[in-house]
């Protein structure tokens, strides 16, 4: 060691030369600086352990040659890897080397780090659930309600009260419809699924709705008082439509309801019914 502090700064033996790598070569280099700063031997230790564990001791060695010849005495030699990792972690010589307090400053922030990977995760792990919820109560949603138009009668009477009056001659005429019996506002409602073709007053009617059905059958009702239902609009089984009436030639509040084959055919209502599964 009595070698290392000659003056002019004499470099390490041939053999001893051979074994270390370029961290110290730097050293030496800095060595024959005529006063390395502070800043400037940090660089070097952080070199020094970049080289390993035992380039570090062997620079720590040199370093100690470099600081006989300053009068800051700070710099001691890197005697373990552990230092080394300090020497890393707060910054050169910013902190006394071999500190006891200076090595675990890195834990936390690995901990930090693996800490921001799980909540990434939890995170993304909660966003998949949460999707994964979304879509099955849509798809619970839809089920529902394929299930409910499935059950759903698309065949209904179209208003509650009895019949009164069937298809045929009557009184010496034809009668091309069912009476329904009701009252003045009784509800009347679409007899099956299909689009208003027409809504509006209509002679003998008084007032009349036809809807055509998918297969072009038009079912028609008249007398009504009120409707509720405009031409274009879609309507399903059930749905209410108008209000019972006594309008046009009609003798006392009824509905009249005709159905009307594709070809314009007037068809009796009752057997077109109860083939569909409504019985009068
Ligand atoms: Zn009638």
């Amino acid at each position: 060691m009595a070698r290392h502090r000659s003056p002019g700064g004499q470099a390490p033996s041939p053999a001893l030369d051979d074994a270390l790598d370029g961290a110290v070569v730097r050293v030496r280099g800095t060595h024959r600086l005529p006063a390395p700063s502070s800043a400037l031997r940090g660089r070097v230790v952080v070199a020094a352990v970049a080289a390993g564990a035992f380039a570090a001791a062997a620079a720590g060695q040199t370093l100690q040659a470099v600081s006989s010849t300053d009068s800051d005495s700070k710099v001691t030699p890197l005697a373990s890897s552990r230092d080394a990792t300090s020497a890393i972690g707060v910054g050169g010589d910013a902190a006394p080397m071999g500190a006891p307090a200076a090595a675990p400053e890195l834990l936390p922030v690995a901990r930090t780090s693996d800490a921001s990977a799980e909540v990434q995760k939890l995170t993304e792990s909660r966003q998949v659930t949460q999707a994964r919820i979304e879509r099955e109560a849509r798809e619970a949603e839809a089920a529902r309600k394929a299930a409910e138009e499935a059950a759903r009668p698309k065949t209904v009477r179209p208003t509650a009260g009895s019949v009164t009056s069937g298809f045929g001659g009557r009184w010496g005429t034809m009668h091309y419809g069912l009476d329904f019996r009701g009252s003045i506002g009784s509800p009347i409602v679409a007899a099956a699924d299909g689009v208003v073709i027409e809504a509006g007053s209509a002679s003998g009617f008084g007032l009349w709705v036809r809807i055509q059905l998918d297969d072009g059958t038009v079912h028609v009702y008249g007398h009504m008082n009120s409707y509720s239902v405009s031409e274009g609009e879609r309507v399903k089984a059930g749905e209410q439509i108008a209000e019972v009436g006594n309008r046009g030639q009609s003798t006392g509040p009824h509905l009249h309801f005709e159905v009307w084959s594709a070809g314009g055919q007037k068809l009796d209502p009752r057997p077109w019914l109860r083939e569909r599964g409504v019985e009068l």
